[in-house]
């Protein structure tokens, strides 16, 4: 480990960044972005208000330096921000990236995974929630077909993206007959789907408990029809818990932030498409880089800065969560990057 990496008041080292290219997005997923609540008035970010490539870069570099050796390219929907693979080519050349993402809904992504590969990006991972089109639609509320999807993972795959991860958020009444649909799908292909607990993050999706299928439960479904087995984590604060197939038909992974939190291993900062940085996905606030970047500071008083909030870190929502907390109103998942 980097000798100059902090930890945070709970020992966790700054590992991970996310970085949020947009808050916008062309789906209307009902549990993240509900159409009542971002409609045609909503008020998204001015472009004035969200950072540049070069600013986003100088943020990255600067927590590179703290010990981050992975950053995951988010939103809102990356892919609708323009020139994309500019960004993703700035980032690649950053010294000690080790592993440079893109989490998208795919919608946009077949006609451009052969161009973001190029330009030096390691993997996708796919957010899909159901494979038969009544349900996907239901669920991203814009009608967009589960085929177009598909068409963007293989393109993915052949441009070498891979090995691709497709994540499905589990919803209590919407898609829970998708689990086995999706396992079938992809078991054999070398994709990993990663079943999500459905959370309440931000505060517009009208999250209850009762609407959470726990991961546990996921997980037996799997193991009755495909027999499953364990799998160590691959690192500390990884976010799923692996599974195998016994036959060997690969993975699965389950991300329990909800039934079992893992908030003692959480090594994740992100950034919002302003420039602000949330250190734990259920925040209140960010601090605000954007103001220090854009004050003209020097690239060490940048680090100085993120080593201030890095260090002064003590959250553990998930770990906390109660029926009260629930009701606190938190930044959208949209906004923060997922
Ligand atoms: N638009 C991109 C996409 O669809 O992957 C990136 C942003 S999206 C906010 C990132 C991930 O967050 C998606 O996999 C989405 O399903 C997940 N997500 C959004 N709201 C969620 C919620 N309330 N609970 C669990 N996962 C959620």
């Amino acid at each position: 480990m980097n000798p100059s990496a902090p930890v945070d008041l709970l020992g966790r080292p700054m590992h991970d960044l996310r970085v949020s290219v947009t808050d916008r997005c062309n789906f209307r997923c009902v549990y993240c972005m509900p159409k009542e609540l971002f409609g045609r008035d909503h008020a998204f970010l001015p472009r004035a208000e969200i950072l540049d490539f070069e600013e986003i870069e100088r943020v990255v570099r600067a927590s590179v330096g703290l010990g981050v050796r992975k950053v995951r390219l988010t939103g809102g929907e990356p892919l609708v921000r323009r020139n994309l693979e500019t960004l993703v080519r700035m980032l690649a050349a950053v010294e000690g990236v080790d592993d440079l993402t893109l989490t998208t809904n795919a919608s946009l992504l077949a006609p451009r995974a052969q161009a973001l590969a190029d330009a030096g990006l390691d993997r996708v991972t796919v957010s899909l929630d159901a494979l038969d089109d009544p349900t996907f639609q239901r669920m991203n509320d814009v009608g967009f077909p589960v085929t177009r999807v598909l068409d963007g993972i293989a393109a993915a795959d052949e441009a070498g993206l891979g090995p691709i991860k497709v994540n499905a958020v589990v919803r209590r009444g919407l898609n829970e007959h998708a689990i086995l649909d999706l396992a079938e799908h992809f078991r054999g292909t070398g994709t990993t789907v990663r079943f999500i607990e459905y959370m309440d993050v931000g505060h517009t999706n009208g999250w209850r408990l009762d609407d959470v299928v726990p991961a546990a439960q996921v997980v037996a479904a799997i193991d009755e029809r495909w027999p499953l087995e364990p799998v160590d984590p691959d690192y500390r604060g990884e976010v799923a818990q692996r599974y195998r197939y016994r036959d060997g038909a690969g993975e699965i992974g389950v991300i329990s932030s909800v039934t079992q939190p893992f908030c003692g291993d959480c090594t994740r900062a992100r950034l919002s498409a302003d420039g602000q940085l949330f250190t734990c996905l259920f925040a209140t606030s960010g601090h605000d880089l954007r103001a220090v970047v854009r004050s003209g500071a020097r690239d060490d008083d940048l680090a100085d800065a993120l080593r201030a909030i890095w260090t002064g870190r003590s959250d553990r929502y998930s770990e906390l969560r109660t029926l009260e907390t629930v009701e606190v109103p938190k930044v959208e998942m949209s906004f923060i990057g997922g």
